[in-house]
């Protein structure tokens, strides 16, 4: 049986575009163009596990995409990862039943040798207990970062898959009418 790590490394597999931060190795991967205003999401929903990547360019969230210069920038950087990872990204009512075990936010601009344009990226898997996720809600992400436009969101669950693009007067996605 597929683990949905493994699910959603094809799913993401199959969209040259995105990048997944599912391992230390994609971590490294080079980072080619990407489209500012624009974020890169999938999540896949299994049984009840819930999986969320998120590839944002950097320059939308920090306002500076090149290595951090102050000791002050580093800690703006790192707060806005912390941020991102801690966010709730699920409706209030899965929030409550779904734990998040891992959670995970990177960019190389914290590598001072990175130049050139460069990504955050945001890994969150959740556990549910007993019910099956409702819905993934990017509103807060879209209210406090207002340079990106819309998220352009790769979805999986048992039943059905598909594409959808989020944005401020849309932030959210159903997964599960019902459990
Ligand atoms: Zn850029």
């Amino acid at each position: 049986m597929k683990t949905i790590q493994s699910v959603l490394c094809i799913l993401t597999l199959s969209l040259p575009t995105l990048a997944v931060a599912h391992s230390d190795d994609t971590h490294h991967r080079q980072h080619g163009t990407h489209v500012h205003g624009e974020a890169q999401a999938s999540l896949a929903s299994i049984e009840l596990e819930v999986m969320l990547t998120l590839v944002v360019p950097a320059g939308d969230i920090l306002g500076l995409e090149r290595a951090p210069a102050t000791t002050q920038e580093a800690e703006d950087i790192t707060s806005h990862l912390d941020w991102l990872k801690q966010a709730r990204w699920l409706d209030e009512e899965t929030a409550r039943t779904c734990q998040a075990t891992q959670r995970h936010a990177f960019t190389p601009l914290l590598n001072s040798e990175h130049s050139g344009h460069a990504d955050i990226e945001v890994e969150i898997h959740w556990q549910c207990e007993d019910t099956r996720p409702r819905q993934l809600d990017a509103s807060a992400f879209l209210a406090r970062y207002s340079k990106i436009d819309r998220i352009e969101l790769q979805w999986l669950t048992q039943t059905n898959h598909g594409h959808s693009s989020l944005n401020a007067s849309q932030p959210g996605l159903r997964l599960h009418s019902s459990n």
